[in-house]
């Protein structure tokens, strides 16, 4: 590493996608000092699928990390329509096909292990990740550098923090309980409140069975499923299915979510994460149709994940800190963005903080204008993942599909489509060069 004095000094909390694609991000201005610190004492990802839309992939071409993950995959980048899911009715004894979801462009879908192994192998030298720092706060002064308590007791000094430390962030604890205190201080009651409450994560009312089922064991009781070579998802009122081929078509990645909307924002009673049980979720399913039954007969050891959410924030920038990724904006999984969204936040602050007008002295400008670019496209997107999650537990406009059969039935269904269509299609309709020519001009001006 050159010894030459940097120009900043970014300290990135959490490795998880987010994490890691800022610090590669970061690691294109050799005149940026990057400590990554993770809490986890190694780096593993959990046994699931991810998959990234066009949006995001673009920022995985610019970065040069397409070629190594098209490696870990059967499939193709393409451009102009591609099928990308096909919806059935399934929460009855025959299911049927209804419509596919035709993205411009695909979404390519990947194991989360190999995902993250392109990552770090990416990661220059230079750019050190600290394994078992957990933080717990951060001081940050008017002036001079911010600085980072560790849980183990150690400290470490940065000019910039980013907290992209998941969900349950400390970073946006310390961020807030701040904002709060101040609020409070001021009087401001009202305001202190709203913004405690966003502290915590909320639970959406659903839970997700997430499990790899290998290609074999599928393909030795039903050898033409359709899951094992189309994306599929097999929908029904109060949950619905996804199953896609991953790793080379290896294995089929399989997430079932039990939804129960009217829950949202109350408490979930239990572990939010961890080792399920298929007896957990078959038993919502059971009516459902025989492509369904084999899916479930083929999962084995499934992962319990009670989706939450953490609600809009007013700010992902104080001061020198900012948040990213599912810190500053966690939503559902129902349009599979949150790593994308992780993604584009990551390139929008490496151009901000890697453009050459942004200096210490500079700092609070640049993430002004990375929280002007990505609040807002992030909460749209949170939005429309909301929504989605109702479409496919088959809730539109208060409609019951029981209540119809045949042509009406067909009819309301495809109506359910469009509304999907109309909910989604920014993901392959609308492209990140517009943000980061925002960014450039805004820092510019
Ligand atoms: C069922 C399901 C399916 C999904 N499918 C998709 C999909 O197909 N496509 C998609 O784009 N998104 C998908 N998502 C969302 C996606 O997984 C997340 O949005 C994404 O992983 C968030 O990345 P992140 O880096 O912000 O946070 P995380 O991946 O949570 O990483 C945070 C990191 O910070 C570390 N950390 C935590 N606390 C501290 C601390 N105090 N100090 C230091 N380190 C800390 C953690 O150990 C972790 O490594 C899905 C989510 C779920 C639940």
């Amino acid at each position: 590493m050159s010894s030459a004095p940097k120009r900043l000094r970014v300290a990135i909390c959490g490795a998880g996608v987010g994490g890691l694609t800022l610090a590669l991000a970061l690691s294109r201005y050799p005149d940026i000092e990057i400590e990554v610190y993770e809490a986890a004492t190694t780096l593993a990802e959990i046994g699931a699928g991810i998959g990234i839309f066009p949006r995001p992939w673009k920022i995985i071409r610019l970065l040069g990390l397409e070629h190594d993950l098209l490696k870990t995959c059967e499939m193709k980048p393409q451009d102009g329509p591609v099928p990308a899911f096909n919806y059935r009715k399934s929460d009855q004894q025959v299911g049927f096909s209804f419509s596919t979801l035709v993205t411009n462009g695909a979404l390519l879908t990947f194991h989360r292990a190999d995902f993250q192994n392109v990552l770090l192998r990416r990661l220059p030298k230079s750019c050190r990740l600290n394994c078992s720092k957990r933080l717990r706060t951060y001081t940050q002064r008017q002036s001079g550098p911010t600085e980072l308590v560790f849980e183990d007791g150690t400290r470490a000094f940065c000019d910039v923090l980013v907290g992209a430390d998941g969900l349950k962030s400390a970073v946006r604890r310390s961020f807030l309980t701040e904002r709060v205190n101040w609020m409070q201080a001021q009087g401001r009651w009202q305001e202190a409140t709203e913004i405690g409450s966003c502290i915590d994560p909320i639970w959406s009312g659903t839970i997700a069975y997430r499990a790899l089922i290998p290609a074999e064991r599928l393909k030795a009781i039903s050898p033409g499923h359709q899951s094992l070579t189309t994306p599929s998802m097999f929908l029904g009122k109060h949950g619905y299915i996804i199953a896609y081929p991953i790793s080379h078509g290896k294995m089929i990645n399989f997430v079932a979510f039990n939804c129960r909307h009217d829950l949202e924002g109350t408490q979930f009673p239990g572990v939010w994460m961890g080792p399920g049980d298929k007896s957990q979720f078959a038993g919502i399913f059971a009516h459902w149709e025989p492509e369904v039954q084999v899916l479930l007969h083929c999962v084995d050891k499934p992962l319990q994940w009670a989706v939450h959410t953490v609600k809009p924030l007013r700010s992902f920038v104080s001061g020198a800190t900012a948040l990213m990724g599912d810190a500053a904006h966690s939503m559902t999984p129902h349009q599979g963005s949150g790593a994308g969204q992780a993604i584009e936040d990551a390139y929008i602050l490496a151009t901000v903080l890697g453009h050459p007008s942004t200096t210490r002295e500079t700092i609070p400008r640049a993430l002004r204008i990375f929280d002007e670019i990505r609040r807002p496209a992030a909460a749209g997107v949170m939005e429309a993942c909301r929504l989605n999650g109702r479409y496919f537990s088959f809730e539109l406009d208060g409609v019951d599909l029981d209540h119809y059969a045949g042509p009406q039935l067909w009819d309301k269904l495809q109506k359910l489509h469009g509304a999907v269509v109309k909910n989604w299609e920014w993901a392959w309709t609308t492209s990140v060069d517009g943000s980061i020519q925002d960014a450039l001009r805004k820092l510019e001006t």
